[in-house]
C-alpha cells in the first residue's frame, strides 16, 4: 500500500486504468466533458469523452470554450456546475403522504434517495472547499439531512490541483486553492505526459495500489511543485479578507448597494452555479385523484422575492436589499453561523452573471467608499 503522502506517477496512457478500476469497483464514475458550450461534470466511461485538448477562457459575464490542440485532460478549470448537485439535488422529494383507508387517516414516510455509489473525477481544490462547507450546513450534528448523508456516503473523489486559474478565480484569497490538499480520495497534478497521484484516504490508497504505478521521480515532483506555485502566483482576482465580515456590518447602508442594485437583475444565475448556496424552497404537490402527496425539496435562490416572502410580506423587496443579504451571507454571517466563509473562491458568480457584476469588485468598492 502506498504511503498517503507518497506522490506516484500515473503515465496519461494510463488513465484509463483509473476509470476502468473505478468502475469495477461499482462507482458510476462522472468527469469533466464539454457540452452546449460549456464543461459539465457527466457520466464517462473513455478518457476520450473527458475535455482532452480543451481550454476555457472566463471573464465577467463571460464564458468561452475552445480546442486548445494539446493533449492535456484537466485544463478547463471548471463550468458552471459543481459537485453540489451530487450531494444536494435541485430537486427531489422529501416525503409521500398516502391515504389510509377511507376512515380519513393517512401515512407519511421519507423518500430517501437510494444509495449510489459515484465516483467524480477532476474535482477542483474550491469544489473540495464547497462540499466541505455544504458539509457543516446539511450534516450538522444537530440537524443532519438525510437525503444529503445518502448521497455523499457513496462518493468517491478523484481530486485534480490546477495548474492554471480562470481569471476569475481568486481561491488563493481564501486559501482554498489551487492544490488539493484534504477532502478528496484520491488527488492528481497533470503534468507533461501524465499526472502526479496520491491518496487522500483508504480507499484512494487502495485504487492506488491496484494500479501498482511507480514512484514520482524526484524531478516530477519538483516540476508539480513550481506549476502549483506559478498557478497561484498567477492568479490575478484578489478578494482581501482581512477585515471582513466587519467591513460589511459597518456598511449597511453603504451608497454602494444602490449602485450594484441599478446593474443586478435579480436573475439568480449567481446563486445556482455557487458551489456553496443552499437556499430552497418545499412545497406540496397533491395527487389529481387525491390519492397522496408529495412534499418537494428544489433549489431557490435569495434573489427571488418569493424566498423572502413572510406573512403577508416580502422582507426584501428591492433588489438592493437581496444583493446585500447574499453577499452579507457569503461572507459575513456565514462566519458567524458555520465559522467559515460561505465563498471558496471558484469565479462561478462572477462568469455566469449575465451583467458581469463581480463581488471582488463590489468588496473593494465597499472599502474604497468607506476608508
Ligand atoms: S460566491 Fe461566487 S466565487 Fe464564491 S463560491 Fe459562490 S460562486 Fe464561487
Ligand atoms: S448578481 Fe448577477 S447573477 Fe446574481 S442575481 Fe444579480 S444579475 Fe443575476
Amino acid at each position: 500500500m502506498p504511503e498517503p503522502t507518497q506522490r506516484l506517477w500515473l503515465e496519461r496512457s494510463r488513465l484509463q486504468q483509473l476509470l476502468d478500476s473505478l468502475g469495477e469497483r461499482g462507482f458510476e464514475v462522472h468527469g469533466p466533458v464539454v457540452r452546449d458550450g460549456a464543461l459539465v461534470l457527466a457520466p464517462v466511461r473513455a478518457v476520450e469523452e473527458l475535455a482532452v485538448g480543451w481550454r476555457e477562457s472566463q471573464a465577467p459575464g463571460r464564458y468561452r470554450i475552445e480546442q486548445s490542440g494539446s493533449e492535456r485532460v484537466f485544463d478547463v478549470v471548471n463550468g458552471p456546475g459543481s459537485l453540489k448537485p451530487f450531494v444536494f439535488a435541485a430537486r427531489e422529494p422529501l416525503i409521500r403522504v398516502e391515504m389510509d383507508g377511507p376512515g380519513g387517516g393517512f401515512r407519511a414516510h421519507a423518500t430517501l434517495p437510494e444509495e449510489r455509489a459515484v465516483a467524480v473525477v477532476g474535482v477542483r481544490a474550491c469544489d473540495l472547499a464547497a462540499l466541505a462547507v455544504q458539509d457543516r450546513v446539511f450534516l450538522h450534528d444537530r440537524y443532519p439531512d438525510p437525503y444529503y448523508a445518502a448521497r455523499r456516503r457513496g462518493l468517491f473523489l478523484v481530486a485534480v490541483s490546477c495548474t492554471r486559474s480562470a481569471s476569475t478565480c481568486f481561491c488563493t484569497s481564501l486559501d482554498t486553492g489551487p492544490e488539493a490538499t484534504t477532502g478528496f480520495d484520491v488527488a492528481l497534478s497533470e503534468l507533461e505526459g501524465g499526472f502526479v497521484a496520491r491518496a487522500g484516504s483508504p480507499a484512494g490508497e487502495d485504487l492506488l495500489a491496484e494500479l501498482a504505478l511507480p514512484e514520482a521521480p524526484a524531478e516530477t515532483c519538483v516540476a508539480e511543485r513550481r506549476a502549483l506555485d506559478a498557478c497561484a502566483e498567477a492568479m490575478p482576482r484578489k478578494l482581501d479578507p482581512s477585515d471582513l465580515p466587519e467591513l460589511l456590518y459597518d456598511n449597511l447602508d453603504h451608497p454602494r448597494w444602490d449602485d450594484v442594485a441599478e446593474r443586478c437583475l435579480s436573475c439568480g444565475n449567481c446563486t445556482q452555479v455557487c458551489p456553496t448556496c443552499f437556499c430552497h424552497d418545499e412545497r406540496d404537490e397533491p395527487s389529481l385523484d387525491s390519492g397522496h402527496s408529495l412534499r418537494v425539496r428544489e433549489w431557490d435562490s435569495c434573489f427571488s422575492l418569493e424566498h423572502s416572502y413572510l406573512h403577508g410580506m416580502q422582507v426584501r423587496s428591492r433588489i438592493r436589499d437581496r444583493y446585500r443579504q447574499w453577499l452579507m451571507h457569503k461572507l459575513a454571517t456565514w462566519i458567524d453561523q458555520f465559522g467559515s466563509s460561505g465563498c471558496v473562491g471558484c469565479g462561478r458568480c462572477i462568469s455566469w452573471c449575465p451583467v458581469g457584476i463581480d463581488l471582488t469588485q463590489e468588496v473593494a468598492a465597499l472599502r474604497e467608499r468607506s476608508a
